[in-house]
């Protein structure tokens, strides 16, 4: 019997299925929006430009700058490029990053959104924007800020290499196991939650073994988006904060820091949280952290923060700056508990749930 609970819904429209591509012209009238201006990554660029041209009359242009972190630089120059062809929305093709861009300028103009998710990381159903400047990241939430349509096409993401498929894959599947212990968690987000877990975890296997695995492929993307959805629906708590505070702080990778740092918070909570956590850490043969470090390992992730620059003398300063700001989470955070944590994954040791 479900407890007490609110449960707002999220506005968005999703289209899901391979060969979706097609329907982004369809889907920018729907909009009401006749002059798309199209961005993506330099990495990605000759996929916008394709698009473009597909689109004809209704590709105001191309802005193929986006970079990670959503600089407020590269917004401005794309805002520039936004008003100059006279465009009245943007299509965002890419991963997170692109994304990002696409929201930087929806909150700042209002332009409606069509996103095409080309990555797992889930930042296209969610209404939060990370942007920097001047070396500092900042997080805003707004509901401008939410894509009003969302294409995944699983056909873009089969030449997404492997390795960016297992960290983007894991980075997903740890808003899910946060969502289950959100302090607002609620029936739906949690059904969504277990179900992006189990697609997930069936799916990555599989495309390591055959990264052009189409249905492999089809089942990832379809938990990346329940494993966003939940994302943008509750409060993140240790997972998060500990990969904001590396990748603001230290200049950790995004994906790469959320696939290492999994196990260890799912264990930090998983004795705080184990009735909220109990379908997932079934899932993962009945201890949640030891599971997910296990399956990890078997997927060729990344497994020590040591491997991306991370010294041993920062985890000191990181579990200082790690406990500075209070929130709510299952167990106690402690300064001495964070640098345990966090000296097991810098060493890619398997975790130990206490
Ligand atoms: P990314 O967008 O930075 O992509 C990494 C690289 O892979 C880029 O060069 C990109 O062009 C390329 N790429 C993407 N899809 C590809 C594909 N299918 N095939 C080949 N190459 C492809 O990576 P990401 O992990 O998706 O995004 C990370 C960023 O997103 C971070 O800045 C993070 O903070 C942000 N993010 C935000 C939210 C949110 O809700 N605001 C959620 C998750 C991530």
């Amino acid at each position: 019997m479900p407890e007490a609970f609110i449960y707002t819904s999220t506005p968005g429209r999703i289209v899901f299925g391979s060969g979706t591509l097609a329907k982004v012209a369809e889907e920018v009238e729907r909009l009401g929006c006749a002059r798309a201006l199209i961005l993506s990554t330099p990495f990605q660029k000759n996929d916008a430009e394709a698009l473009a041209k597909d689109l004809g009359e209704m590709a105001a242009g191309t802005f193929t700058e986006a970079a990670m972190h959503t600089p407020v630089a590269v917004t401005e120059a794309a805002l520039e490029v936004y008003t100059q062809t006279k465009a009245d929305c943007v299509v965002a093709l890419g991963g997170g990053s692109t994304i990002g861009l696409g929201k930087a300028i929806a909150w700042r103009n209002d332009a409606p959104q069509v996103v095409i998710a080309t990555t797992y990381a889930g930042s296209e159903v969610t209404d939060i924007l990370g942007q920097t400047e001047n070396g500092q990241k900042t997080t805003v939430r707004d509901p401008k800020i939410r894509p009003e349509t969302v294409i995944y096409d699983p056909d873009l993401t089969l030449g997404l290499p492997v390795a960016m498929s297992v960290a983007s894959g894991l980075n997903a599947m740890a808003h899910a196991v946060e969502a289950l212990y959100a302090p607002d968690a609620n029936p739906v987000t949690s059904l969504m939650a277990v179900e992006g877990l189990r697609a997930l975890k069936t799916a990555l296997p599989r495309i390591v073994e055959t990264p052009e695995d189409r249905d492999a492929r089809t089942d990832a993307l379809y938990g990346s988006w329940l494993c966003g959805t939940v994302l943008g629906a509750v409060a993140m708590s240790l997972h998060h904060k500990l990969c904001h505070t590396l990748g603001g702080g230290f200049d950790m990778p995004h994906a790469e820091t959320h696939a290492i740092l999994l196990p260890h918070t799912a264990a930090y909570n998983a004795a705080a949280a184990s009735a909220e956590l109990a379908r997932a850490t079934e899932l993962f043969g009945g201890d949640l952290g030891g599971g997910l470090y296990d399956f990890a390992r078997s997927i060729g992730a990344p497994l020590a923060l040591a491997d991306f620059g991370l010294k041993e003398s920062d985890l000191a300063r990181a579990s200082d700056m790690a406990v500075q700001n209070p929130y709510k989470n299952p167990r106690d955070i402690t300064r001495d508990g964070i640098l345990d944590l966090l000296t097991r994954a810098h060493a890619g040791q398997r975790p130990i749930t206490t």
